[in-house]
Parts: C-alpha cells; structure tokens; sequence
C-alpha cells in the first residue's frame, strides 16, 4: 500500500463510522479499525497515526450531509454493506387484520421441561408483536397433562421470561379454569358436536386410518350427556375407558380432523391441582378456547399446528367463538444442541450431562451460565424473522450478537496455562498500570512486578534467546536465557515489528478452573470430549470481579465468572 491508497482507506474508515455516529468520529476509534481490517498496516500504528488524526479532524468538521454524499461518490460498497445489514437486524413483518382491534398475544409454554432457546424464540416474537402495537402479552401455561407438569417447570419458565426481559401483562393457568372448559364440552354435547367414545386406543387409531366411524357416533345427545357425566364419576369410567371426541369428518383428507379427542380422564396428580380434577382437556381444545376468552388477536404458534388450524377454527365455529389470527413460525435448533425432552432426558438421567443448565445446552438456564447475554438471544431471534422454515443455526451466529454485546463490557485479563518463570532484568520501575479494555474505559489496575512474571508454558516453550518480545502492559523484553531458567532483559516501553506478544501474571497468581463447553453432538452422535476442564492461572484482579462478570482473558476468549474458583468459557 503506498501512501495515498493508506490515506484513502483511513478516510473510508472514518466516513463510515462518522456517518454511524452523527457525524462524528474519533482517532482511536479509527486506528482500531485500521488496525482490525488491514492486517498489512498493523506495523505501523506510529506513522499512520498523525494522518489519521488529520482525516479524521477534516470529516469531523463537515457536516453529516457532505459525508454521505463523498461515501456515496467514493465508496459505494459501504452503503451496499449498510444496504443489507437493517434487513439482518429487521424486526418482524407487520400484522394482518389490525384494524380496530387490541392487539393481544400469548406465550402458551406447557410447564413440563425447562425452558429453551426454542421457547424463547415464541416468547420474543409474542412480546415484540405485542410491543409493535402497543398490545399486550399473556404469558399462559397450559398444564393439561398431569403427571407431566412440575413447580420447578413453572418457576423456571417464569425465571426464563424474566432473564429475557419479557414482560407479560398476565398470567394464566388453564389448570385454574377448567370450569369453564367443561362448560364449552357441555355446550358442544349438546349441539352434537361431540360424543363420549369408549372404544380401545386400537380400534380408535385403526379407525382413524381406515377412516371409518365406531358405534359410539351414533349415540343420542341424552346418552352422551350421560356418558360425559359419568367420566367425571368417581366410580365411573376408569383412565383409559372413555374420551370425548369433537364430531370431525372421518373421511377427510386431514387427519387431524378425524374426531379427535377433546377431553380424556388422567388420574395422576397435578403439580398444582393435586387430585381434584380428573378429566383433562387436550392442547386441542384449551389452547384455542383460551385464546377465544382471552380475546387474543394473534396467535404465534409453531408450524406443526398448521396442519390442526382447520379443526382449530372448526370448533371455534361450533361453539360460536372468536376466533385468533394464527401466525406460524418454524422450530429453531442450535447445531449440535438439542433441545427436544426425549434427546436431553436421557442424556441426563445417565450422567453424560449433570443437569438442565449445563452450558452445552440450549436451554436459557444453559445459556445464561456460558456467559450468553438475554440481550444477544433476543437480536438472534429477531434477526432470523418469522420464516416457516426450521432453522438450525451455528452456535457462532449467537455468539456474534453476544460478542457485540459484552465486548465492551469485558475486563481484559491476563491468564496463563501451566505457568513458568521468566526472570526480567533492569526493569525501570516495579510498578505497571495496565488497561482493563483497549478502547474503553473500564479502569486501569495497577500490578507489582519484582523481578520475575509467569507466562504460558506453550508461549514459555517458543521463546528463544537472543528474540525480542512484548510482555503486555510492561513493555519489549529481550530473552537472554532460554529453556528451564528463562530470563529476559528489560529494552524499552515501546518498539517497531515486535510480532510476539505475550501474557504473563505475577507470582502471586490464583488457580482457577476454566470450564469449556464443546459441541454435545456431532450429528447422532454424542460428543464424549464435549466439556473440557482447563486450571487456568489468573492476576489477582480477578478476584474484585462479581460473580456473572464477564472476563476476556487475552489470547484466549471471553469467559464468564461463575465463582472465586471456576469460570465457563463463553466463546472466543
Ligand atoms: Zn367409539
């Protein structure tokens, strides 16, 4: 590069993040850039310096209009690049059918399972729709299936929305108003919509593909009546002996029209009703009645219920009801994270992975531990849109909102691996401040040096004598000695084409653990070497920081502090 394309290039730089930042610029900011993305200027930090300091003096002082036009004349790609990235971060089409209506909302999780980035993501689009009209948002459970529900589900779902930020209007338990669930089966009964079918879980499914109708049809409203009582009766039908199936059309070319069942009895205790109910709704039937009382105006549902929206909107019609906008979204998977119960459950139950917020999981409780801001999964959801398709995305496309996110916000500290001494002789001072961030000010600390530090053993290993290195924060050291007694000399604070540059902390360093989450699974197959433990040795810095904090610790990554003694890698 000779002078002039430097030039030219440092002005691109600067146009491009003036025009971001109203117009305005800063030196620092710049040489960052430069720094970052011309990989052949990075020698030259001292002479590119003052001519940056000069451009970017010159852009500041001409108006946001003028260094449009010149980005616009000069470097069109940067608006190319401008061009694409609002369609990355857009939010979500605008709704149909809103004229005059509250637009109301709902996240309907079944409290049987932690909650995960899948629950997330229909939680995300609900609020946001909800917030995009000035709507609300109902946060409901639908626990209809005992033996399946648990407190801690309920608690950790609750836990989840909060760590996203999600805020509800309300909250609904469809466990608490099965009252008013039997009434609608009374009325559907009674308008013969619907007939108590007391056949075996065989000859109902054989039914139901060979699309043909069992006697139970053809009983009287009267018998049906009588029937649907005795479901309720202590000494009536027993789990298993009778269901009460909506009156479809078994022959039609969807299945999920083929009568299915409405109602069915569960004699398992409820974690919250104990045994006081005995006949349970389906999600078929809560779900949609819901909705209806709950006068929601659009309901963002996964795209396996697309198939059930004509049987969905049938029922409505029967029973006269309101019936929501149905919005469909795909499922969203992390690569080789699973999020479904029956791939974790076992998982869990034999030891490969200790618990639900294990941070190679997806789960929120999973993410959250690793390091993973709310923040950057609700700008990951969003940025991916109300497609229909399932997507399973890299965990790196996650990690690149959270970077964004918490880069800013690391303390950048030093850590070494399996430490060794190096000797430094003519150290002018025993006292050195070093930045807790390059380009942020997040704080200096001050570090006592004697006359040795630690650094890495694999960086130990390299170093040869007579080679000129940077020990971060203390200056360029000549290595004098190398092999088992490492000792270097003390050059200057500063110097040109030092490549090398090194980590290094004190005597009085502290043991930590680093935990590292790995991929769980590699297609089918589960990853044996999926977490990795690392003893990690670290400034005593480390110590003032909170519990949560996220650290990057140099050359290495960013980590998430989760004790005095443990921290979870977070991503590089
Ligand atoms: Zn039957």
């Amino acid at each position: 590069m000779n002078d002039e394309e430097i030039k030219n290039e440092i002005r691109k730089f600067a146009l491009q993040n003036a025009a971001e930042h109203e117009g305005q610029t800063r030196d620092k900011t710049i040489l960052a850039k430069i720094m970052g993305n011309v990989p052949e200027l990075r020698q030259k930090a001292k002479e590119i310096s003052p001519i940056i300091t000069e451009i970017v003096s010159e852009i500041n002082q001409i108006s946001l209009e003028e260094q449009q036009e010149e980005i616009k004349e000069n470097y069109p790609e940067l608006l190319e690049i401008k061009k694409e990235k609002p369609q990355k971060d857009s939010l979500l089409p605008a709704l149909k059918n809103i004229e005059g209506k509250e637009i109301i909302t709902r996240f309907p999780p079944a409290p049987n399972g932690y909650p995960h980035i899948g629950h997330a993501k229909a939680a995300v689009i609900s609020e946001e729709y909800a917030k995009m009209h000035g709507g609300k948002m109902i946060l409901r459970f639908e626990d209809t299936n005992p033996g399946t529900e648990r407190l801690e589900y309920y608690a950790a779902i609750k836990v989840g929305m909060d760590w996203l930020g999600i805020k509800y209007d309300s909250v609904e338990y469809v466990s608490d108003s099965l009252d008013v669930l039997y009434k609608k089966a009374d009325q559907i009964i009674k308008s013969n919509d619907a007939y108590v079918c007391t056949c075996s879980q065989d000859s109902i499914s054989k039914d139901r593909r060979e699309m043909t109708e069992c006697g139970c049809t053809k009983q009287s409203v009267e018998e049906n009546e009588r029937l649907w009582h005795k479901m309720f009766d202590e000494k009536g039908f027993k789990e298993g002996q009778a269901l009460l199936r909506f009156r479809g059309n078994m022959q039609s070319g969807n299945t999920t029209m083929r009568d299915p069942a409405l109602f069915r009895i569960n004699t398992k205790r409820h974690a919250r009703q104990e045994q006081k109910y005995k006949v349970w709704p389906t999600y078929d039937f809560a779900g949609i009645i819901f909705d209806s009382i709950s006068k929601v105006s659009h309901a963002m549902r996964s795209k396996e219920f697309e198939l059930r929206k004509e049987l969905h909107h049938t029922i409505l019609d029967k029973l006269g009801m309101e019936k929501a906008e149905f919005i469909f979204f795909g499922r969203l998977d992390l690569e080789g994270m699973p999020v479904s119960k029956s791939a974790l459950k076992p998982l869990i139950e034999n030891g490969k992975v200790p618990w639900y917020d294990d941070p190679r999981l997806p789960t929120l409780e999973g993410l959250r531990r690793r390091g993973i801001r709310p923040e950057a999964v609700k700008k990951f959801v969003l940025s991916l849109g109300l497609t229909k398709n399932d997507t399973v995305s890299p965990f790196a496309s996650l990690e690149a909102f959270n970077k964004k996110i918490i880069d800013g916000k690391s303390v950048r500290l030093h850590m070494v691996r399996n430490p060794k001494e190096l000797k430094i002789v003519n150290l002018p001072s025993n006292e050195f401040q070093l930045s807790n961030h390059p380009t942020i000010d997040l704080g200096k600390r001050t570090v006592n040096v004697n006359d040795s530090v630690m650094i890495d053993g694999q960086d130990a290993m390299g170093l040869k004598k007579g080679e000129s290195i940077r020990l971060l924060g203390i200056g360029i050291v000549k290595i004098i000695e190398d092999g088992l007694d490492l000792a270097a000399e003390y050059i200057s604070e500063n110097a040109e084409n030092i490549e090398k540059k090194i980590q290094w902390v004190t005597k009085e360093t502290i043991k930590i653990k680093i935990i590292v989450p790995e991929q769980l699974f590699f297609g089918e197959e589960f990853n044996e070497d999926s977490l990795k433990e690392i003893e990690g040795f670290v400034e005593q810095a480390y110590l003032e920081l909170k519990d949560g904090d996220e650290i990057q610790f140099i050359r290495f990554g960013y980590c998430r502090k989760e004790s005095t003694h443990q921290v979870i890698f977070t991503h590089k």
